[in-house]
């Protein structure tokens, strides 16, 4: 029995864990950087430990530092929330050699669907539809413009070990083909440690769709439907929401079935996504499986009821999933906005500092998760999203117009924040009326004056 676990993570996700953890009466212990002694996280917990220096790569990296603290601890678990060790199938392997249960899938899954082109593999023969592209990484340019001709312009450049966006470039023509592929390939390098790079036909104005899927270490594997986060700048998410405005019922049946296929073929446990693109036909293609929770799960939460974080530490523990398919009722519409510490009129410069007044909304079908507060000082060395603004109601017109009316009471002084650039959003028709593709962002940038949203 789990009763006590170790969050390696911070911010808003580490936040989120604690609260679980509480309701299911199991100790938490937090592990935190210099940098973020004052996070909530850190004064929640029932016990924390200080394992480094703020740099990333000297605390929440560090593998070494986070199970000696487990150790010394004596904890049961570790979870390892998203970014950071996630998805790490070293340090899962580390966790399962020390007699730690990692709260996630197992070392091998992870390993498998890390390596984008060995996933795309892995789920193509098991009868999911993927991107057209070359059959796993490229060797040299020579093969790689081969490829792209013959998978046709325009063509986008994938990091196998890619993430956040990164190591991603397009190509149009065999010209620009040449110099984006040695782009990719140092970015890979620069990001991953990994200049691997596979090629995929470009899709135009897709829709991102992704599943949520849930499964017991006894076979059970279940989907929660899905999540449309197609509103994206430089391919990072800024909004989720579901259901989709897209899907029918009839192509949401037909992915949530390719979703539980290829998270079958991953042997998969625990909570992960699968990611798809979908085009204007409704033709849709796997690109990823994350093999861990998601920035957006609480859009699911809402929808669905189900709490994700308390399922995954219940199939860490060995019970089986108390439900059933056909259980789970989708009776609400959900949307999230990542509020980040960011100016976007001025091209999303970054804008720590210290938070002045901090007020959060709330009233009818409003979640805030967050784990900032007046006083607060936002350190520069992590990324900028400082908490997650979740409206929801009976249908999409409610939960648009909560989001709307939550965003306006919500003060955060001090610093610059998306929140302005997301009141625009919510009042622009093109989304109200549900037509946003991944291309969106940009287009709707290009046409909306700054002064908008500063
Ligand atoms: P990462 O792991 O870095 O997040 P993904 O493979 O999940 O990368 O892709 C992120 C986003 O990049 C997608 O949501 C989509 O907007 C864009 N993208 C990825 N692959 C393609 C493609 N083949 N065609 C068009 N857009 C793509």
């Amino acid at each position: 029995m789990i009763q006590k676990i170790l969050i390696a993570n911070r911010g808003e996700i580490a936040l989120r864990i604690v609260r679980a953890c509480r309701e299911l009466g199991i100790k938490t212990l937090a592990v935190y950087s210099e940098a973020d002694v004052q996070s909530l996280h850190v004064q929640l917990a029932d016990e924390a430990i200080c394992i480094g220096g703020p740099k990333s790569s000297d605390s929440y990296l560090r593998a070494d530092r986070i199970i000696s603290a487990a150790e010394i601890a004596d904890v049961d678990a570790i979870h390892p929330g998203y970014g950071f060790l996630s998805e790490n199938a070293k340090f899962a392997e580390q966790c399962e050699s020390c007699n730690i249960k990692f709260i996630g899938p197992k070392s091998k899954s992870i390993k498998m669907m890390g390596d984008k082109s060995v996933a795309k593999d892995t789920v193509r023969k098991a009868g999911v539809p993927t991107v057209p592209g070359s059959d796993g990484p490229v060797e040299n340019e020579t093969e790689a413009v081969k490829i792209a001709r013959k998978v046709g312009y325009p063509v986008i450049i994938k990091a196998v070990a890619g993430g956040g966006g990164r190591g991603m470039r397009i190509a149009h023509n065999d010209i620009s083909f040449a110099k984006e592929y040695h782009v990719a390939r140092n970015e890979a390098e620069k990001a991953f440690g990994n200049g691997a790079v596979y090629i995929e036909k470009y899709i135009e104005k897709p829709r991102h769709i992704e599943f949520q899927i849930l499964a017991d270490s006894h076979g059970k594997i279940l989907h929660l439907g899905e999540r449309d986060c197609s509103v994206q700048r430089r391919h990072q998410k800024l909004i989720e929401e579901s259901p989709s405005p897209f899907l029918t019922p009839d192509l949401r049946k037909k992915m949530g079935k390719s979703a539980i296929r290829a998270a079958s073929a991953a042997e998969y446990e625990n909570a992960g996504t699968i990611e798809f693109l979908v085009d204007a036909k409704g033709n849709y293609y796997f690109i990823e499986m994350n093999t861990r929770i998601q920035v957006e799960h609480p859009v699911t939460e809402e929808v669905t009821g189900i709490d994700l974080i308390k399922q995954q530490i219940r199939v860490a523990n060995g019970e089986k999933l108390g439900f059933d398919q056909g259980d789970i009722k989708f009776e609400k519409h959900a949307i999230e906005c990542r509020i980040n510490a960011e100016d976007p009129a001025r091209n999303f410069a970054p804008s720590p500092g210290t938070i002045g007044l901090y007020y959060a909304p709330g009233g009818h079908g409003v979640r805030v998760d967050s784990h900032v507060y007046s006083g607060y000082v936002i350190p520069p060395h992590y990324d900028s999203m400082i908490g997650k603004l979740i409206a929801f109601g009976s249908n999409r017109k409610t939960a648009l117009e909560r989001m709307y009316r939550a965003l306006s009471e919500y003060l955060i002084r001090g610093i610059k924040t998306t929140i302005p650039l997301h009141k625009a959003i919510m009042s622009d028709p093109v989304f109200i009326e549900g037509k946003a593709t991944t291309a969106y962002m940009e287009e709707f940038m290009s046409r909306t004056p700054p002064d908008l949203f500063s």
